[in-house]
């Protein structure tokens, strides 16, 4: 069919700048700063009201202020020149792809996701997965990889934490406001909004869907929260990661086969499959069962499948990999197993995981069997992964187990601190943007003198600073608050003092309370009178998980003792707007989960890029980005009782190494080996660590020999 999307609904904004609600639509602009500023020129303050979110600052601003823009020549200005600029780059399909991998013309690749984390306004991530997926949008855009991603709009994907005032974490859904966020109900042809019965399911799910644009992306989101559905299927896309599994069952369900559907539906024919993730793996079932329903046999069509699928596994933790029970299995796929020609046996021995036969489904093993590409999300994950799946190779030794490694990396447009990015255009060079994965562009760091990098760095500093204490405010204002959770939450920070960020998921592993092992030592160290220290903590607890949430406590309590004099601070509700503050505006950034369950990690990527050093424990990304100069490691092997020798570690680097070196002060008041670090740390991270050179791994070492089997028919 011939899509369309439904109508932006700004009548207020006049022709002449009729393009700015196109350009709401489109996340491009929220990685371009001259977009950005384009937003903010018409009002500084509905800008900040919206809270950044375009669509919404559009809906509620006053037609005198349009219209008032669209008279200002030098408004004008700005606008034409973003504009030309923004159609030149989204309506185009050049790009490095197309000159390096393929002519334009091919098949799009099919990318699915659980998550994606674009935008503060788009809630539909839970944590680093769906960031990875949102950089790695945002970078095939940038390049002209192209891709259709598919995934969930989540309508209840807001998690507004509130910590009790004994610091237990509590939590409230907020319905998402569809009408205010950047995404469009796609329509079919008569212009009614886009329904799609996902196939084979009874009693019968229908998704309707909704659009994001991200550049050259179309990112489609399925949504079951229509009347069409029966109540419990309503619920399907509430929100990520429900915890019953047969809830959880049909939600994988949906996203892999319903959102093969919606592409089939919209006429997209994908040449590969891209899986980040084993929970969209239903996906290839769907590619084998039109192939089978064309004529071939099973394992013809899977040959061909395997050859032009992609996957990406991102955990070793045990909980992260799906196992559905065979009960469950065969309640959803009974009718659908003989559409592959398949017996319930044969059907079930795709998900079987040979180490643990009789536990039902496992959609990692099932993955891995029928893709042709797979890979780990860092070296360190990948010897992991090879471990932990050779049992699906019985054959093989481990280290030729057929899973590979691509590092992550992260999306440097959005990641990087506006001032900064300033700076590097004055001293590097006004286009070291369009080479930023080249290790000898980020050389040029070395020339931007040491005081201008350093009063950068402290004005970003105050901004975090200024903006924690302005979030407390607005708490103490109007939420009567308890005075103890206000002196939690930072606004006793001093701009002056060594500042620590830590803020992750509480999950157990990531350990957030490992600097609390030895409270007597860490208190020496916060208070010292002329060398302080200050922790920044933030982070949410799984609803579900009540172990999570004593680790908050922990941490919280320890920020509201008296004891530590202010010095701990716990911001609430951490979400991308928040992390960008603190991975830019601490001074440290520190990591300590429990090796090897880090598979990769990617907020350190995006403190260094800032000039944030790293103080992590040798696990994910680490083990290739710590060169001795650009960051501090510890630990990493296994070894009894590691809390304290690791808690112990990270003491004593701070006591001997990071602490010295921040009050080391010259005569000019500027710590020049503080500063040198810094700069370490964005020179060596920033290019290996970004997404562009993650992408044109992904190209170059999957993408381009799954096309070129797929064109020459060669499985
Ligand atoms: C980057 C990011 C993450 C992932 O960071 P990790 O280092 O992998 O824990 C999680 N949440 C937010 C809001 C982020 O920006």
């Amino acid at each position: 069919m011939t899509e369309s999307v439904g109508k932006e609904r700004f009548p207020s904004i006049p022709e002449r700048i009729s393009g700015l609600g196109e350009l709401a639509y489109n996340l491009w602009w929220s990685w371009h700063p001259e977009a950005r500023m384009l937003f903010k020129m018409l009002s500084r303050a509905a800008w900040k009201v919206s809270v950044h979110n375009p669509v919404k600052m559009l809906h509620d601003l006053d037609v005198e202020v349009l219209d008032a823009a669209s008279r200002d020549p030098r408004f004008l200005r700005h606008y034409d020149a973003v504009m030309a600029r923004f159609r030149a780059e989204v309506k185009t399909a050049s790009g490095w792809f197309h000159s390096n991998i393929t002519d334009p013309g091919m098949s799009p690749i099919a990318y699915f996701s659980a998550e994606y984390g674009l935008h503060h306004s788009l809630p539909f991530y839970a944590g680093g997965l769906g960031f990875l997926a949102g950089d790695f949008l945002k970078e095939c855009s940038d390049l002209g990889v192209p891709v259709v991603a598919v995934g969930f709009m989540y309508p209840e994907g807001y998690l507004r934490q509130r910590i009790r005032p004994d610091g237990w974490q509590e939590s409230e859904s907020e319905a998402l406001d569809r009408e205010n966020a950047p995404i469009r109900r796609v329509l079919d042809e008569r212009g009614e909004r886009l329904i799609v019965k996902v196939p084979f399911i009874e009693p019968p799910v229908h998704v309707e869907v909704w659009k994001v644009q991200v550049g050259r992306v179309s990112l489609y989101l399925m949504d079951t929260d229509i009347e069409l559905n029966d109540p419990w299927n309503r619920s399907i896309s509430a929100r990520l990661y429900i915890g019953s599994p047969e809830q959880r069952l049909k939600q994988e369900v949906v996203l892999g086969i319903g959102g093969a559907e919606v592409l089939n539906v919209l006429g997209i024919r994908h040449s590969i499959l891209h899986l980040n993730e084993g929970h969209p793996a239903f996906a290839i079932l769907e590619r084998i069962r039109e192939r089978v329903a064309s004529g071939m046999t099973f394992d013809e069509a899977s040959r061909q499948v395997r050859a032009t699928t992609v996957f990406t596994t991102h955990t070793p933790v045990p909980a992260g990999h799906d196992v559905f029970p065979f009960s469950l299995m065969e309640r959803y796929f009974h009718s659908y197993w003989p559409s592959l020609g398949l017996d319930r046996e044969s059907f079930m021995k795709l998900g079987m995981n040979p180490a643990d036969p009789g536990a039902g489904f496992n959609m990692t093993a099932f993955a891995l069997r029928m893709s042709g590409y797979r890979n780990a999300v860092s070296k360190r994950h990948g010897e992991v992964t090879r471990r932990m799946w050779q049992p699906l190779w019985p054959e093989l030794p481990e280290e030729s187990v057929p899973i590979e490694s691509v590092t992550n990396g992260i999306h440097i447009p959005t990641w990087i601190e506006p001032r900064i990015q300033l700076l590097l255009n004055k001293f590097v060079d006004m286009d070291w943007m369009n080479e930023h994965d080249v290790a000898e562009t980020w050389r040029l760091v070395d020339d931007i003198s040491d005081e201008e990098l350093w009063k950068t760095h402290f004005w970003v500093k105050m901004k975090l600073i200024i903006r924690m204490r302005e979030r407390v405010r607005q708490r103490w204002l109007y939420e009567n608050a308890d005075p103890g959770i206000i002196l939690a939450s930072g606004v006793l920070l001093d701009p002056n003092a060594l500042t620590i960020g830590f803020a992750r998921r509480f999950a157990t592993y990531k350990r957030a309370d490992l600097i609390l092992h030895d409270l007597e030592r860490l208190k020496g160290i916060l208070n010292d009178r002329w060398r302080p220290v200050q922790i920044i903590f933030a982070g949410k607890a799984h609803p579900d998980d009540d172990p999570g949430k004593q680790l908050l406590q922990r941490v919280f309590n320890a920020a509201r003792d008296p004891s530590f004099g202010g010095r701990i601070a716990f911001v609430e509700d951490y979400d991308e707007q928040l992390a960008q503050y603190l991975v830019h505006g601490v001074d440290v950034w520190l990591n300590n989960p429990q090796p090897p369950l880090e598979a990769c990690g990617t907020s350190g990527m995006k403190a260094s890029l800032n000039g944030v050093p790293h103080l992590s424990i040798l696990d994910g990304w680490w083990v290739e980005g710590f060169n001795g100069k650009n960051g501090w490691a510890f630990g990493g092997d296994d070894m009894p009782d590691r809390d304290a020798a690791d808690a112990e570690a990270i003491y004593r680097i701070l006591e001997d190494e990071v602490i010295p070196l921040y009050y080391d002060v010259g005569d000019d008041g500027i710590p020049h080996g503080w500063v040198g670090t810094m700069k370490e740390a964005m020179i060596s991270t920033s290019p290996l660590f970004s997404a562009r050179r993650m992408v044109k791994e992904y190209a170059g070492r999957f993408y381009q020999a799954a096309l070129k089997s797929a064109e020459e028919g060669d499985f």
